[in-house]
């Protein structure tokens, strides 16, 4: 093979953007293979947790993130139907903080302008837009990725170790032939951005808030958005039998945000979209010299803001692996087997386990287990050791420290 000195990274997401950056800082040479033609400007993540945060910092990205995103320590769980505050959960205010005692509302796009900026004059960083990865080889010395470029030509690119970070329909995870283990639930979501201030409806509410309903539960987050002036995001569930039009047409987002909250005037519709929401993990994480990072490797729905800190998880986790094996001439192998160890542990105990908690705790239609789950949050906002405990499961902490204590 003529050339296996770089990192082949497919996908230019939040994770592929932050593992290419990961990588560089090691001085580990990154080609990046990315099928649109600029990168999307995408409204689904914004929350990064106090230990993606931390990441952040340690990558010197925290300055942009604090300049360009909204620092929030605090998060609420709301009854619907009553209006009660019924739990206030402050990370401030844990016995032991993290270093970094927020969550910061940086949007996804955001981080990955930062990062390309960043890299853009960063000789050992070859990006190419418009090229779609559409097979892989690899043997002893490396990995041949095919792809085509905009112009229709099918072109070779060698790489030492190649990482899958092209998403949750990861055209990687599908040529290595990886399950992709787990359910799709039957309802969709529906994420609408809007610049109507939601602190006009009560003074419950914060910068994210979690609403219990058991007809229509929310997400009700703000970001800056692209101005500065904040941009409220809102995730709430659709009826299976519902077609997209039904959903998303300007007259029926109109009726779901007057009835959370009647307005005078019509609500400033930014952004407005449709998701399958999934609960799925890939079998495994590596197969030779090519790995699955973020959502490629594992889905879940967004209640809590779990994915792309997971991936981010991940890419931070892989990056410090493949410097080893870079500089020392280490067997990747048992590294790689133990990055999937680690991180599949990292999804399966906690992710997936606490978005599906999150996602049923709001929308519990039993009145006697509703009642119960919300004495539960309530009590657990009152008492200092389950308050924290709450945080470290809802903010990644756990998460995070038990996967990387696994062998
Ligand atoms: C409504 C909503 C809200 C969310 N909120 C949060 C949140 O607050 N916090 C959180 O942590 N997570 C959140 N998530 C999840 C988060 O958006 C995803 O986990 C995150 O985008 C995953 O990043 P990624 O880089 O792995 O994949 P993606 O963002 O999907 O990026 C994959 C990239 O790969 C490219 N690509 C795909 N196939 C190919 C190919 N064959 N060749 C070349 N390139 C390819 C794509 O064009 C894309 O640019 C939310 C999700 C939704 C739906």
């Amino acid at each position: 093979m003529a050339k296996t000195n770089t990192v082949l990274i497919v996908g230019a997401g939040p994770v592929g953007a932050v593992l290419a950056y990961a990588l560089r800082a090691q001085d580990i040479p990154v080609t990046m293979i990315e099928a649109l033609a600029s990168p999307e400007i995408d409204c689904r993540a914004a929350s990064c947790h106090p230990p993606t945060v931390a990441m952040l910092d340690e990558l010197g990205l925290l300055e942009d993130g604090l300049e360009q995103g909204l620092v929030s320590p605090v998060f609420h769980y709301i009854d619907r139907v009553t209006g009660e505050l019924v739990g206030r959960f402050d990370i401030g205010a844990m016995a032991e903080p993290p270093k970094h005692p927020y969550v910061l509302q940086w949007e996804q796009y955001k981080i990955v302008l930062t990062v390309l900026d960043r890299l853009k004059d960063d000789a050992g960083f070859d990006l190419r837009m418009s090229t779609r990865l559409t097979g892989i080889q690899q043997n002893d010395e490396g990995v041949i990725a095919t792809v085509e470029t905009a112009e229709g030509e099918s072109v070779s690119i060698d790489g030492r170790f190649l990482v899958g970070c092209d998403g949750g329909r990861s055209t990687v995870r599908k040529l290595l032939d990886i399950e992709f283990e787990g359910f799709t639930w039957p309802e969709r979501f529906i994420k609408i951005d809007t610049r109507y201030d939601f602190t006009n409806l009560s003074e419950a509410i914060t910068n994210r808030n979690y609403f219990s309903d058991p007809n229509q539960w929310m997400n009700l987050f703000k970001a800056r958005g692209e101005d500065g002036s904040g941009m409220w995001r809102s995730v709430s569930p659709t009826l299976p039998e519902q077609s997209e039009t039904e959903l998303t047409s300007a007259e029926a987002v109109e009726a779901r945000l007057q009835k959370f909250c009647p307005s005078d005037t019509p609500y400033d519709i930014v952004n407005v979209a449709l998701y399958h929401v999934h609960q799925r993990v890939a079998a495994t994480f590596n197969q030779g010299r090519v790995l699955l990072a973020g959502d490629a490797a594992h889905v879940n729905n967004p209640v809590g803001g779990m994915g792309m800190n997971g991936g981010i998880h991940d890419a931070v986790n892989l990056a410090e692996k493949i410097a080893c094996i870079w500089s020392d001439g280490v067997d990747y192998q048992p590294l790689f087997n133990r990055y999937t160890r680690q991180r599949r542990k990292g999804q399966i105990d906690y992710v997936q386990a606490q978005s599906i908690r999150n996602k049923e705790t709001l929308g519990e239609t039993d009145p006697a287990k509703r009642a119960e789950k919300l004495a539960a949050i309530r009590r657990q906002a009152e008492t200092q050791v389950e308050h924290d405990a709450f945080i470290r499961r809802a903010c990644m902490i756990d998460s995070l420290n038990d996967a990387n204590a696994t062998l």
